[in-house]
């Protein structure tokens, strides 16, 4: 019997079982705790699986990984000889991706064997060759790294069904146009293609029409989604490494002090770890996920409308159709995979005339899907700088003196007073109070970690080549072959982005496209640039000041 407390059991929505996945394909997104396909994966899966070309637009965290990557393990051949075994080469524009990409299809992979190889520049050739040796299913890698590996025939591309081009309109602004014809080139006439990017500009057209048969055109997002009443929420973003998120999540939490809130997560993983980090800092967190039976869920559910926890951490599924009147916060751990999503999850505070707040943690490479979010909603979202250590301390001071103050206002201390009382022959009392607040602050977890600010800023373009006889070389570094600088200064001696990027404009003289990821650390910061810059630049930066003090500058030692 349905009622009031009921929660939607995950089975009700169709999740991955309806995609004709490879049964142990399954196994594996149930152990990484996926619920249910994004929008992408629902969209772009079965194309791909009726062996259909596809052009898809989908920035990062859209799920677009496992989109492609899924249908890729259906046409493996583990057992075929190295040299044909190869079976999907996936082009991505930088060596993160290829990394990470690599370990997304290792593990949706994993119960079949399928192995997958990173291929890029800067790593050395000897061990790639070694593995595409051995023999490999899925070839992941950068359009340079992939044309000198075949111009040296070091990998064989014959056994090719489907080639994925990942972010091809990165790898176009990285000037990458003519490798990947290059590549393609050798691959087989008979082939599956797949394309992928942010945006679908005319340059992206033109490489689809001379590249892909009749593909099937996925747009996610492209209808503007009502917003409805979320002119009343405050909508606060955090860019925060991953690394970062569960301690940054903590502090932003601690700085805001919700009510009640509901913290969105992708994965059933990610819902119980974070469950247990935030119960471990204090709060009484309950998960609610599709792996709960339902009389569970209904007691999550009750704990939650009661007030006896304050935080539900959930999945989308876990949470579509509860009826929660209202919390005061809405947390995306992670920006949802579609606008649509973010507009109904923040719904859900900010109701009935009452104000709301929604946070989003983003990772540096999803701010692409911040700007998403704000077009398609039409509203701002602001960028904080997640609290530091000092913002928590403060906060803590004011939480304790609000605290004191109630309670010295409801009374009833009579028994405390003798306490007073006795230490009063021996300490001055002011003293005797601070101790007392000091103990009292004492129970709040310590967190004195440091949490870098990151500052993403759009490496749309590579800085102008000189001249056309200089293009080759210079092409092939900035963007991706990028060189980071270490400045011996950061929030401490209040450094902000903007006085790095004007900086390195003003005394190296180049344009701020060519100053890519600027991530400040308490006491240093770190700036990527083209490593064809890098000399020019620290010089640059080593003749002047910065704030007003001469700071230490030269090539991070970490790469
Ligand atoms: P991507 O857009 O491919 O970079 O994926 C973004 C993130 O979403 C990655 O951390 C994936 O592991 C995660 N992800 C992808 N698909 C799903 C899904 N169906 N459910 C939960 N998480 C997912």
């Amino acid at each position: 019997m349905p009622h009031r407390d009921a929660v939607p059991t995950p089975e009700a929505t169709p999740g991955f079982g309806s995609l004709n996945l490879d049964p142990r394909v399954l196994t594996a997104l149930s152990a990484l705790g996926y619920e249910e396909p994004t929008p992408i994966q629902r969209s772009a899966i079965p194309h791909l699986l009726a062996g259909r070309d596809v052009l898809a637009q989908a920035a990062t965290g859209t799920g677009k990984t496992a989109a492609f990557a899924l249908p890729l393990l259906h046409s493996l051949r583990t057992d075929a000889p190295p040299r044909e075994r190869t079976s999907a080469l996936v082009l991505v524009p930088t060596r993160e991706l290829a990394m990470q990409v690599a370990e997304a299809i290792y593990r949706y992979g994993k119960p079949m064997g399928a192995v997958a190889l990173p291929i890029y520049g800067g790593a050395a050739m000897d061990g790639q060759i070694r593995s595409l040796k051995r023999g490999v299913d899925i070839v992941i890698a950068t359009p340079g790294r992939a044309l000198d590996h075949i111009r040296r025939r070091t990998i064989h591309l014959a056994g090719v069904r489907t080639v994925v081009l990942d972010e091809a309109d990165e790898m176009l602004d990285m000037g990458f146009a003519e490798d990947l014809e290059a590549i393609l080139a050798e691959t087989p006439t008979e082939k599956q293609v797949a394309l992928f990017s942010a945006t679908l500009a005319p340059r992206i057209s033109a490489i689809a029409q001379t590249h892909l048969r009749n593909p099937e055109i996925i747009r996610i997002d492209s209808a503007a989604v009502k917003a409805g009443n979320s002119a009343k929420i405050r909508q606060v973003a955090y860019v925060v490494p991953r690394a970062h998120k569960m301690l940054a999540l903590g502090r932003i939490l601690d700085v805001e002090q919700p009510k009640s809130a509901i913290v969105f997560c992708r994965t059933r993983t990610e819902v119980d770890e974070l469950t247990e980090t935030l119960n471990a800092r204090g709060y009484h967190a309950e998960a609610l996920h599709g792996g709960l039976s339902q009389e569970q869920r209904d007691r999550v559910m009750k704990k939650f409308r009661a007030h006896v926890s304050d935080l539900l951490i959930a999945t989308d599924v876990a949470a579509r159709g509860l009826d929660v009147q209202h919390v005061s916060h809405v947390v995306n751990y992670d920006v949802p995979a579609a606008a649509d999503a973010y507009v109904h999850r923040i719904g859900r505070t900010g109701r009935a005339g009452r104000t709301g707040t929604a946070i989003t943690l983003a990772e540096p490479r999803e701010q692409r899907m911040l700007a998403n979010i704000e077009r398609v909603t039409g509203q701002k979202v602001e960028i904080a700088p997640v609290p530091t250590v000092a913002d928590l301390k403060a906060r803590r001071l004011e939480a304790a003196q609000a605290a004191l103050r109630e309670t010295i206002l409801a009374g009833e201390l009579d028994q405390w007073r003798s306490v007073v009382k006795a230490l009063t022959g021996e300490f001055d009392i002011a003293d005797i109070a601070a101790a007392a607040v000091k103990q009292a602050a004492a129970s709040a977890v310590s967190d004195e970690q440091e949490i870098p600010e990151t500052v993403v800023r759009e490496r749309s373009r590579p800085p102008k080549p000189e001249s056309a006889t200089n293009a080759k070389v210079k092409r092939v570094k900035p963007g991706w072959a990028a060189a980071r600088i270490y400045i011996g200064g950061g929030r401490k001696v209040k450094i902000r982005a903007g006085d790095l990027v004007g900086a390195i404009t003003g005394e190296a003289g180049v344009d701020s496209t060519a100053v890519g990821a600027i991530t400040i650390f308490d006491r240093h910061s770190i700036v990527e640039v083209p490593e064809t810059m890098v000399g020019e630049i620290i010089a640059a930066l080593s003749r002047t000041t910065i704030k007003g003090k001469k700071l230490q500058v030269r090539r991070d030692r970490a790469v």
